[in-house]
């Protein structure tokens, strides 16, 4: 059977016998040096034309992908459950922080309160005795006038 060889130089093809496949050669028409192609049929070209044995690369293949993913499942476990407590702490920090910043901008506002409480329990105060004292004041002054006027009724 006969190969089909086509020059890399000229790109014309010629034919030659199978006894001379594999072999070095130069181009009939522009003397370029060639290598007889190996044909189709053997064996050795199957397997070129096949690639590698599927047996070989299928096992390794599923070997490398699982041991990957499973890595990767695990990096990807890891990161998360970084990830998750980092959220959490910076979540405590975000929530310690609220707390403290609001007991310090609650401070002055409470002790405001709490002043404006007092002052009004000490004006409470202040009024209800000035109250009592008025009262008592014109009690005196009514008891005064009475007696005033029974003492002028006497001295009549
Ligand atoms: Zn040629």
């Amino acid at each position: 059977m006969a190969i089909r060889v086509t020059c890399s130089g000229c790109q014309r093809s010629f034919q030659t016998a199978d006894k001379w496949a594999g072999r070095s050669t130069v181009c009939p028409a522009c003397r370029a040096a060639l290598v007889i192609p190996v044909p189709h049929q053997q064996p050795q070209s199957v397997d070129d034309a096949w690639g590698p044995p599927i047996q070989a690369t299928i096992p390794q293949a599923l070997f490398v992908h699982h041991h990957k993913t499973s890595g990767d499942a695990f990096q990807s476990g890891f990161k998360a459950s970084l990830g998750c407590i980092v959220a959490i702490g910076i979540s405590a920090a975000v929530v310690f922080g609220g707390c403290v910043a609001l007991s310090v901008l609650l401070r002055p506002q409470i002790q405001r309160a709490n002043e404006q409480q007092r002052q009004q329990a000490q004006e409470q105060f202040d009024a209800q005795f000035r109250h009592n004292m008025e009262l008592i004041h014109d009690e005196q002054e009514k008891e005064y006038e009475r007696l005033q006027r029974q003492i002028n009724r006497s001295l009549r």
